[in-house]
């Protein structure tokens, strides 16, 4: 979709601060972390929530998500892995995305 942030950034028409990239996805840093390190693991193809991704999709998400914690030295300290779903989540972009947070010890509400 031509009006979709993340497809811009996917296809590499809008810049990122890149971690990682497949064929199906790309890592990037989050502009606006809430963590030391914020990164989103997002699908170069357009679904807006995470049951409509494909077994392969997910599969390459999680197995990439071990990697850009690997490559930015938070995969033995630990980090969360969150899929923001509709409002009470607080998604704001409607191009799935995992958020991959570390870096320090979580300050978790729920
Ligand atoms: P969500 O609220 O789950 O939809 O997450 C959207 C995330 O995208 C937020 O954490 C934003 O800070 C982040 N974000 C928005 N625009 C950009 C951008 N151009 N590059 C990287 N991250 C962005
Ligand atoms: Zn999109």
């Amino acid at each position: 979709m031509d009006s979709c942030l993340f497809c811009q950034i996917t296809a590499g028409k809008q810049e990122c601060r890149k971690v990682i990239e497949t064929s199906q996805l790309v890592g990037f840093h989050d502009t606006n972390p809430k963590a030391p390190v914020h990164v989103l693991i997002v699908p170069k193809r357009h679904v807006e929530r995470p049951e409509e991704l494909r077994v392969e999709e997910l599969e390459d998400i999680f197995k990439q998500s071990e990697e850009v914690a690997q490559i930015l030295g938070i995969k033995d300290s630990g980090y969360r892995l969150i899929f923001n779903v509709g409002s009470h989540a607080g998604q704001t972009i409607d191009h799935v995305h995992l958020h991959l947070l570390g870096g320090a010890p979580a300050n978790v509400l729920y």
